[in-house]
């Protein structure tokens, strides 16, 4: 029996594990033969969104030889991402051994880092990674696969060109950047952006913020604090207030009871992520819908860290329905006539999924084809919120709602949240992201290839490398009836 230790990557270092890498992506001899006819002073593929999910459609594109790629991401370097920003819990939820943008290399997975610097004692020993330590982990993925992502530059419009794409781009870079694709790396928010419901409207900016924004928590100490929800978001700034001194925090819930079980979580499969976007659409709408009434529940770690302090309280049956400025605080009002006066307010509320609100698309966004306009679900399975999801193929890309207005729309890949009510899970949380990446590129090459055909069937017609020489063989003429064949009569 040989000895396996020799292949174990416990404590070596993350120079040794990086060698491994390089080993294996050179076996599999990647990066793949780049097979894109060039086109002048126009990318193949811009990336907006260096994060996880736009890390990982990189490299499933190199991998299928797609390589004229441009990445942008807004956020300095190290900052993409909300893990060092508006992210407020401990820990991820995920647990530690998923495999999430590793696309099928082991070197590359969480737990290769992990174990290469910590040992495999301390692996066991590991419960959930902690938030700042999956950040880490992605910066490492990104030198260790060399990845160019230009930080600093902001995408601010798309508009088509011809059968091109022109993106307007600010910051590190000025100017318009011209690509054949474009593909939406950009988050959680990343079709929409921060859910502000309609009773904050009139209520002073420095009396609220939203769980995604840059709050100055160390201004709350001594403060009255009212958190709207319970999601995980929620608790988690409810933590942070509490943990910087806050007076009390309460937790203003409209459900009547908390949600605690993790339903899509619980099903969560290789079947779930291959066939979902194969369901028709009222079996994706009816496990949509069923997950989001059903609701989330913030993970049992995270809803600890605020139990865990008396002056934190958990409000059910609590439906916000007005909030007005009185004095140097807020009153919230609720539909059961009381109301409670706090010295600020935290919409723990989520995200929106709404296209409308991205900037980038301008007034094209209108033209996107969303789930309402072509599924109406059947009594009790309604919802406005699902509704605005787009309808997307089932290559990621988006659909115009009156055909002709705006075919350029098919040129664009929305690989982020956003694609959950079309595609499932695939392009958002860590679990499902290297199967969403495998299916974006491949998706994206074939549309690359056929739109190039003519340009491949001249290559085709043009290629007169010969492969045998001549010198391998000689034409010898065909023996007649006639003739005897040795050891055969005739
Ligand atoms: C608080 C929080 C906790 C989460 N915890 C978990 C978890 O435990 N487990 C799990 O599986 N999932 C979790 N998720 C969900 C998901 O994993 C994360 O949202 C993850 O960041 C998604 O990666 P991404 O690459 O799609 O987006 P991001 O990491 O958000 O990256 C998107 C990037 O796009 C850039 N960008 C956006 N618009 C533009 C523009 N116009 N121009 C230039 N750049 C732009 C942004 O700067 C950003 O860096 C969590 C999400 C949040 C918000």
């Amino acid at each position: 029996m040989q000895n396996q230790d020799h292949l174990s990557i416990d404590s070596l270092g993350l120079s040794a594990l990086e060698a491994r890498l390089k080993d294996d992506l050179s076996v599999l001899c990647w990066p793949a033969k780049n097979w894109v006819p060039p086109r002048d002073g126009v990318s193949d593929v811009v990336i907006i969104g260096g994060g996880m999910c736009g890390m990982v459609a990189w490299l499933a594109l190199t991998s299928g030889g797609v390589h004229n790629i441009r990445i942008l991401d807004r956020a300095p370097v190290g900052l993409e991402g909300p893990w060092l920003g508006y992210a407020r819990m401990e820990t991820l939820r995920s647990p530690k051994t998923l495999t999430g943008p590793a696309f099928g290399h082991g070197s590359l997975t969480f737990q290769a880092w992990y174990r290469a610097q910590f040992g495999a004692k301390a692996w066991e020993e590991l419960d959930k990674i902690p938030r700042t330590m999956w950040m880490e982990y992605l910066c490492w993925y990104r030198k260790a696969l060399n990845i160019n992502i230009e930080n600093g530059i902001c995408v601010d419009s798309v508009e088509p060109e011809g059968d091109l794409l022109r993106l307007t781009v600010s910051g590190a870079e000025t100017g318009t950047i011209l690509t054949r694709k474009l593909v939406f790396a950009t988050g959680r928010d990343g079709t929409g952006g921060p859910n502000i419901p309609d009773f904050m409207d009139g209520l002073p900016q420095h009396l609220w913020a939203h769980s995604a924004d840059d709050i100055d928590f160390s201004a709350l100490r001594d403060k009255r604090v009212a958190v709207i929800g319970v999601g995980a978001s929620a608790v988690d700034n409810s933590a942070e207030a509490l943990e910087h001194g806050a007076k009390e925090v309460r937790h203003l819930i409209r459900r009547q009871e908390m949600p605690t079980i993790n339903k899509l979580m619980g099903i969560g499969s290789y079947g779930f992520t291959a066939g979902f976007a194969e369901l028709p659409d009222e079996w994706r709408w009816r496990f949509m819908q069923y997950s989001f009434s059903t609701q989330t529940p913030s993970p049992r770690g995270s809803t600890l860290r605020v139990s865990r302090h008396p002056n934190a309280y958990f409000h059910f049956g609590k439906t916000t329905t007005r909030i007005e400025q009185r004095g140097e605080g807020a009153v919230i009002h609720f539909a059961d006539g009381t109301s409670y006066q706090a010295d600020f307010v935290i919409l723990g509320t989520g995200f929106n999924i709404d296209p409308m609100a991205r900037t980038e698309f301008g007034d094209a966004a209108a033209e996107i084809l969303l789930w309402q306009d072509v599924y109406t679900p059947p009594p009790g399975e309604e919802r406005g919120d699902l509704g605005r999801f787009p309808y997307l193929n089932t290559d990621f890309t988006f659909r115009e709602k009156q055909p002709g207005k705006a075919p350029w729309l098919s040129n664009v890949y929305c690989f982020n949240y956003g694609a959950s009510a079309s595609l499932g899970k695939v392009s958002g949380d860590i679990p499902g992201i290297s199967d969403g990446a495998a299916w974006l590129s491949r998706a994206l090459s074939a549309a690359l290839y056929s739109e190039d055909v003519q340009t491949h069937w001249q290559d085709l017609l043009d290629y007169d490398t010969p492969e045998l020489l001549g010198d391998e063989w000689e034409a010898t003429d065909l023996e007649t009836k006639s003739q005897t064949i040795e050891g055969q009569v005739a």
